[in-house]
């Protein structure tokens, strides 16, 4: 399945049809889990009685495709239970919507869905956090193995554009700056971000440890001392020396990690402006989950997003 923009709006010409491409990609031929009590393959559609368009309570005629589960007789939709669970936006443009974010290697502006997709601010703002929130990796995550590259950054902060930060006083010691640690699996090309609190050695390796198998990790870093101790945990350790001008050696460096710092801080620098400290994790969810399945098709990214909307809800205020 290609997709783009044009291709999907002809696919989805009404929000019934908006529904039913939803349930493709998320449930595949195979039978929706019922939202409710967790009962597989036990369910019945509820068909509507004039084409697409369906009678609610309140006599208005409703497009939503909704389910009943024969083992607990409740009702659910595609969007029970996941990030869109309640939404007042139309089902197209959340589609129209996680499209353009999955299919953009840069991002989307909160701008400029706004302007597009005639939302209010605070609607398209909201609306695209709920997708980066669904971008996150479920909570039982496998640790990375074989080659690592480990790598930070310092993201964000314009000292001498904003208010309490003289300027002059910037470079990597500022405090508007957050230090970010991504490691990048050579073998799969997965990407794993995470805000920490500082770039020295206990940080660090807190995060290898929640996200690596040191016994089968081979770790691949800059000269950095922080790594020096903390590789002797891994299987093995090698460090290229930067400040000596090296940047490979073999099949040694961490340009991986560079290559998606420098995407990363063009997107931000560019797309959204500002990104501050408390979105940050929502960001790097969006960042990662691209980059690590930059070899996949729109469709197949859109796809495995559509596995990682349910059990997740992102309410305004947690957001915000
Ligand atoms: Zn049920």
């Amino acid at each position: 399945m290609e997709l783009d923009i044009l291709s999907i709006a002809q696919r989805i010409p009404t929000e019934a049809d908006a529904y039913k491409f939803l349930e493709e990609l998320r449930w595949g031929s195979g039978q929706p889990t019922c939202p409710h009590c967790g009962c597989i393959d036990d369910h019945y559609f509820l068909t509507a009685k004039n084409g697409s368009a369906r009678k609610t309570r309140t006599g208005n005629l409703s497009q939503r495709r909704v389910w009943e589960c024969r083992a607990c007789h409740q009702q659910f939709s595609v969007l029970t239970g996941t990030v869109m669970h309640g939404t007042k936006i139309p089902v197209r443009t959340w589609v129209f919507v996680i499209f353009e974010l999955c299919s953009s290697k840069n991002g989307v502006a909160a701008r400029e869905i706004e302007r597009k997709y005639h939302l209010t601010p605070k609607t398209a703002w909201f609306l695209l956090h709920r997708i980066r929130e669904a971008m996150k990796p479920g909570p039982a995550l496998p640790p990375i193995t074989g080659r690592v590259v480990a790598d930070e950054t310092w993201l964000g902060g314009k000292p001498a554009n904003r208010h309490g930060h003289r300027a002059g006083r910037g470079g990597q010691g500022n405090t508007a700056k957050t230090p970010v640690m991504t490691l990048v699996s050579r073998e799969t090309g997965e990407v794993r971000s995470r805000v920490v609190a500082n770039v020295r050695g206990p940080a660090l390796r807190e995060v290898l440890l929640a996200n690596t198998d040191p016994q089968r990790t081979h770790l691949h870093t800059d000269s950095a001392s922080a790594y020096r101790s903390l590789g002797k945990g891994f299987a093995s350790h090698s460090a290229v020396d930067h400040l000596a001008g090296e940047y490979v050696r073999g099949d040694v460096s961490t340009n991986q990690a560079e290559g998606f710092f420098s995407q990363l801080k063009r997107s931000i620098d560019g797309t959204h402006h500002h990104v501050s400290r408390e979105h940050l994790d929502r960001y790097l969810a969006e960042f990662d989950f691209r980059h690590s399945t930059r070899e996949v098709s729109d469709a197949a990214r859109m796809e495995r997003l559509m596995g990682r909307v349910a059990g997740r809800r992102l309410r305004y205020t947690e957001a915000r």
